[in-house]
């Protein structure tokens, strides 16, 4: 078999494939390791019957099983939907959105893939764009998206010691470049892995620095306002014709709908609709069904706002308390989590890397995420990025418990400290 550039690069390895399927791996061979390393949402019960009985009033009302799954959408994604949203975007927010700004695509993931390689890698006058991440560590799933090879930039983030053993990245401005390579800047918000949600006025200086250089600012809300709302601080998004926003709703507890939202200018979303139609032809329907529905009768923001915003206040609050319990006395420090559900664990003078603790709480039954693979395109020579770890917090607390105890133990062997 010979595999084209395309197929070497995308069939060969990846921090990111490599990570997963060690994840997998280890949790075939051992069912009951204490698994805080994926991004799944939580099974939040309530949520999930809202969804249930939505999808049950659907199904028996005549003609909507067609327009659930019984036909292809238009290129760009179900026009209710778009309407709908549009809508509901306006009202909300009072942006001057309308369904031509909105299009579908089958799960974020993949919309970052054309997304990206719209707006990076070999230019038609023959130089190169880069995507630029203003702030790193980011999520590790965009690591590997670029077609060609040198696809990101990134500025390391400048770190403020907060009390209680918290600590916040900022984006550094002062060292933030961004020259005739950057074909477009990308942030999540809140962040993966870090929980950190980018204040309003760090947002809107982004926003101007991209509007100087003409290039689109890229702001995935995969976790943020309006849905599903894992947010603990005021996060309200923002958006113009310089911004493209993602959503999606997977961390609302829907992954398996594969549902992915884009707001961009009109012309960003006719390219990308136009390129998502050569890659999936149509987007899948049953979750733009559902959340039409959703955003009509309120369920939306209920789900969001009542049930999801406060049950992961509530399990991030008990990790942290766990985590004060587990790592008393030992050099530990805790991203401020303002967001999503993960904690980002940053432990000064590691004494071995991440990746070698990863490896030894993999052995004692706790699988976390390494820190490394996040710090995309930053120097490697930078210590901090080999003494973070990323815990979600989205299991049964008395898995979390658990693993934060297998945490401790592992720690305080590896730092001589009992
Ligand atoms: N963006 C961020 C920040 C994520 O954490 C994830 C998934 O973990 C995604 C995008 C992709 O999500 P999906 O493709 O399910 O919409």
């Amino acid at each position: 078999m010979r595999l084209s550039r395309f197929g070497e690069k995308f069939a060969g390895r990846s921090g990111v494939v490599d990570l997963m399927s060690d994840l997998g791996e280890a949790l075939r061979a051992d069912p009951e390791l204490v698994f805080m390393g994926g991004g799944n949402p939580a099974r939040v019960p309530a949520a999930e019957e809202t969804f249930r009985k939505t999808l049950e009033a659907l199904l028996a009302e005549p003609g909507e099983w067609q327009r659930l799954v019984g036909a292809y959408q238009s290129p760009q994604g179900n026009p209710s939907f778009r309407e709908a949203l549009a809508r509901y975007l306006r009202d909300r927010y009072g942006w001057e959105v309308g369904a031509e700004h909105i299009a579908v695509s089958n799960g974020s993931q993949s919309a970052y893939f054309i997304l990206y390689n719209l707006f990076a890698g070999a230019m038609p006058d023959g130089s190169q764009r880069r995507i630029h991440l203003p702030l790193v560590p980011e999520y590790i799933g965009y690591a590997d998206a670029g077609l060609s090879a040198d696809f990101f930039s990134a500025t390391a983030p400048a770190i403020e010691l907060l009390p209680d053993r918290q600590f916040r990245y900022h984006v550094a401005f002062d060292q933030l470049v961004i020259d005739d390579g950057v074909g477009a800047l990308c942030v999540s918000r809140p962040t993966n892995p870090t929980g950190n949600v980018l204040g309003a006025a760090e947002l809107e200086r982004l926003g101007t620095l991209a509007r100087s250089a003409d290039i689109p600012l890229i702001v995935d809300g995969a976790y943020g306002d309006p849905f599903p709302a894992i947010t603990f601080t005021e996060a309200a998004p923002a958006w113009d014709e310089q911004t493209i926003l993602t959503l999606s709703l997977s961390k609302l507890g829907l992954p398996g709908a594969r549902t992915g939202i884009v707001i961009a200018a009109e012309p960003i979303v006719r390219a990308f609709a136009s390129a998502s139609t050569i890659i999936s032809l149509a987007a899948g329907n049953l979750g733009p069904v559902l959340a039409t529905r959703m955003l009509e009768d309120g369920t939306m923001d209920r789900v969001s706002g009542e049930l999801l915003r406060p049950f992961y206040r509530a399990r991030c609050e008990e990790t942290l308390a766990g985590l004060h319990r587990e790592l008393e006395g030992l050099p530990w420090r805790v991203h401020r989590p303002d967001g999503a559900f993960f904690l980002w664990l940053w432990f000064d003078d590691l004494p071995v890397p991440s990746q070698e603790l990863y490896r030894r709480l993999k052995a004692r039954g706790l699988l976390a995420i390494p820190g490394e693979r996040f710090f995309i395109s930053l120097d490697p020579a930078w210590a901090h990025a080999r003494q973070c770890l990323r815990l979600s917090y989205a299991q049964d607390p008395a898995v979390v418990a658990r693993g934060l105890r297998l945490l401790g133990e592992e720690l305080r062997a590896l730092y001589g400290a009992g």
